[in-house]
């Protein structure tokens, strides 16, 4: 199947890098929606080009940069990944298709270029569960067996992922070039951003689109971070390599969602001083949009001091920007209609008290919605720990219970991708290839708002605290 490579635009980015040949490929996992909304044909020869790259013409490999931690590294580069191409929509969008775990690349600094089936599968399910609850992501096309071994903390089959993406540009593209100070490169890479992605921004010039470019870029993060913090998911490591422009969550190697709600709540591994905790996220989104900012100084055509007072400018709008959008997904939540005094109270009483009582997140506002749906199992494991909080609360709600009922319905998902269950299919998947639990959990969670009967127990939070839990990069 024929690809357009967007990225030949952009000097110096992107490298020719042959997919790892591998015999035995097999795939077990393939997205027939997500590959009919993208209009690919379905036959095997092509399936099998999209999902192992195998005797597909030409891949890629994409230059970028980061900071990991905190900490700058001038070279990272797609070390275990290579882009097939990009497959064009019918509104003029278009969507990367690149594989993960298909072989070495030269930005692979001694590491193998492979991943193992686990980080696979969890990739495939976290990403479609972000789909399905209405936060911006990268998709999976498919997750197929390599036919060979990955040795991590134990042996494990490989796997290569499948993924697409409305584009792989990183805040880690921007800053690889701008540390060149390549600054034609950097404008071809502004301009493919733009018609990637801002198209409305063509019609702006000069110092004016750069701007705009920035808070675009800004917008879509504080989006991006609402919506995770809406649904309580941790991201794990959120390093500027992992930040693309686009707006979409990419990179699930460490993530997790919160049971027990805690705004500290960090579950990977390496994240030992909890810099991308679930109450953190906000100031890491705004940390790493300073670093792309600085990426644009050296394109403006206005002095150096002026052009910084501006960006700046623009980021110090971060915090009310993010506050806003944050406090109305708190209301939406809690089925509140107007901004009156009583709400920053009654949001703030709330999660305080959650975080005191140590309630499931999830089913906590699963509890306060089935009360505004006038569901008669309501409130049964909160009533007790949050009785004079509710009172207050239904005090308000009670004068709406419907519209209520309505926010909170699209804001509140019955059903999210829970660690243990995730674990458990993942484990299936290291022992035996397949999981018999996985197919009713994707059901279930392209339809998340809504509960049928039959995938209740999913419900169920882990059976100890999962505070102790921990997930580990997928390298
Ligand atoms: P990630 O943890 O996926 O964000 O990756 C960070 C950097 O490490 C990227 O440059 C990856 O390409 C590289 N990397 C991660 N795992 C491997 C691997 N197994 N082999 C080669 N490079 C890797
Ligand atoms: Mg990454």
């Amino acid at each position: 199947m024929k690809l357009d490579n967007p990225y030949q635009r952009v000097s110096g980015l992107c490298h020719e890098a042959k997919v790892q040949d591998f015999t035995g490929t097999h795939i077990v996992l393939w997205n027939t929606p997500l590959a009919q909304q993208l209009g690919l044909p379905e036959d095997e020869l092509t399936k099998a080009q999209l999902a192992t790259g195998q005797a597909h013409p030409h891949a890629f490999a994409l230059a970028y940069a980061g900071h990991q931690f905190g900490n700058y590294v001038p070279l990272l580069g797609d070390g275990r990944a290579h882009l097939l191409g990009a497959v064009a929509g019918s509104q003029g969008q278009s969507w990367d298709i690149q594989l993960k775990g298909s072989g070495a690349t030269q930005f692979s600094r001694g590491g193998d270029g492979l991943c193992g089936i686990g980080p696979a599968v969890r990739e495939f399910i976290m990403s479609e569960a972000l789909a399905g609850l209405k936060v911006p992501t990268t998709r999976c096309l498919s997750v197929a067996l390599s036919g060979d071994t990955v040795v991590r903390q134990k042996p494990s089959a490989g796997a290569i992922v499948s993924r697409v993406a409305s584009s792989h540009i990183r805040v880690g593209s921007f800053q690889f070039l701008a540390a060149q100070q390549d600054i034609q490169a950097l404008r071809e890479l502004v301009d493919l951003t733009i018609s990637r992605h801002y198209p409305q921004l063509a019609q702006l010039h000069a110092d004016e689109q750069l701007l705009a470019l920035f808070s675009a870029v800004m917008d879509r993060q504080i989006e991006l971070i609402v919506s995770w913090m809406r649904i309580g998911f941790i991201h794990g490591v959120m390093n500027t390599d992992n930040t693309l422009v686009s707006g979409e969550t990419i990179d699930y190697g460490p993530c997790a969602m919160m049971s027990q709600f805690d705004f500290n709540r960090t579950f990977s591994s390496i994240d030992r001083h909890g810099r991308y905790a679930y109450g953190n996220q906000p100031q890491i989104a705004s940390w790493n949009l300073a670093r792309f900012a600085e990426t644009l100084i050296d394109l403006f055509t206005a002095p150096q001091e002026q052009v910084v007072e501006q960006l700046t400018q623009r980021l110090s709008q971060f915090g009310e920007l993010f506050n806003t959008k944050l406090k109305t997904m708190w209301m939406h939540k809690l089925g509140l209609m107007s901004d009156d005094e009583h709400v920053d109270e009654l949001i703030n009483e709330l999660l305080v008290a959650m975080q005191e009582q140590h309630l499931d997140f999830t089913n906590t506002f699963v509890e306060l919605t089935a009360y505004c749906k006038q569901q008669k199992d309501a409130l049964v494991e909160i009533q007790a720990p949050l009785v004079e909080w509710l009172r207050k609360w239904q005090g308000v709600v009670d004068q709406h219970l419907e519209q209520s009922a309505a926010l909170m319905s699209v804001s509140n998902p019955q059903v999210i991708p829970r660690n243990h269950q995730v674990e458990a299919i993942i484990e299936d998947f290291e022992q035996q290839g397949y999981s018999d639990k996985l197919a009713p959990l994707l059901t279930a969670l392209k339809v998340p708002y809504s509960l049928q009967e039959e995938h209740r127990y999913l419900q169920q939070p882990p059976a100890s605290n999962d505070e102790d839990y921990q997930t580990f990069c997928g390298t």
